[in-house]
């Protein structure tokens, strides 16, 4: 296998077959653009095994994913595809960037879930755009930014019905998506590096706001989401 990307917190091989990719979970963990770093012994463990759980109840709701299968501890084999360089951003309550931004009390529910799209540039700071910017840009066309849309709010519903039967609130995460033969389909990871999830009773957070500010024992956070959503799905 051979190293194609290192990222924050995955690396990327390539393997013997062309259409397939090996993605691995490190323990790095980054917040603030990279100014925050430390590692966590398992987090790789416990997000490639969250992550692949997750996207195996989504390709069986008929989401299309570039998972295929969890390999061993650390590594999943992907499907091929060319990324889409958009963060795009689903918030079901206020929390993050979004009450910082206007001033919103964070834990307000949304009368509907709002999507932003960020451009994926650690040198640019991930800026936000709106649908303009990215067809300036030649990310995406009108449709494909229609369709990015449609995918992500089915996905929301979805993964706020599976948190919800073990007592977690959705509060906001982050999606990215990928082509493969021309058919755009979800990529990347999701875990509590890349989700909001409060505890219902007590709110607490159980996802990387515990490191970004220092709120409490992460991998403890970790190991319950993966306890609980393996007892959910693995039955
Ligand atoms: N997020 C992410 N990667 C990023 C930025 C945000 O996975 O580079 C996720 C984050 O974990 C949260 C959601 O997207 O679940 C919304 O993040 P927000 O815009 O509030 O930014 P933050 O305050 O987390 O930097």
């Amino acid at each position: 296998m051979k190293l194609l990307i290192e990222g924050k917190a995955k690396k990327i091989f390539s393997t013997k077959e062309k259409n397939t990719l090996v993605q691995y979970f490190k323990d790095d963990a980054t917040a603030f653009n990279n100014k925050k770093r430390k590692q966590f012994k398992s987090k790789g463990i416990l997000n490639n095994s969250i992550s692949a759980l997750i996207f195996k109840y989504l390709n069986e709701n008929r989401i299309k994913t570039h998972f295929i299968k969890k390999i061993s501890e650390r590594e999943q084999i992907i499907k091929k595809v060319k990324i889409i360089p958009l963060e795009v951003v689903v918030r079901n309550y206020s929390a993050g960037s979004i009450s910082d931004k206007f001033k919103i009390k964070q834990g307000k529910k949304f009368k509907e879930p709002i999507i932003e799209f960020f451009l994926k540039s650690d040198e640019l700071n991930d800026p936000f755009m709106n649908s303009a910017h990215i067809k300036l840009l030649n990310i995406a066309t009108a449709k494909e930014i229609r369709y990015l849309r449609k995918l992500a709010l089915k996905i929301n519903v979805l993964l706020i019905k599976l948190f919800s039967k073990i007592g977690i609130i959705l509060v906001d995460f982050k999606l990215e998506f990928g082509k493969s033969n021309n058919a755009i389909i979800l990529a990347d990871e999701i875990s509590p590096d890349n989700c909001r999830l409060w505890d219902k009773k007590s709110k607490l957070s159980l996802d990387k706001d515990l490191f970004r500010h220092d709120k409490g024992n992460l991998i403890n956070a970790y190991e319950y989401i993966h306890t609980k959503l393996n007892r959910k799905l693995n039955v």
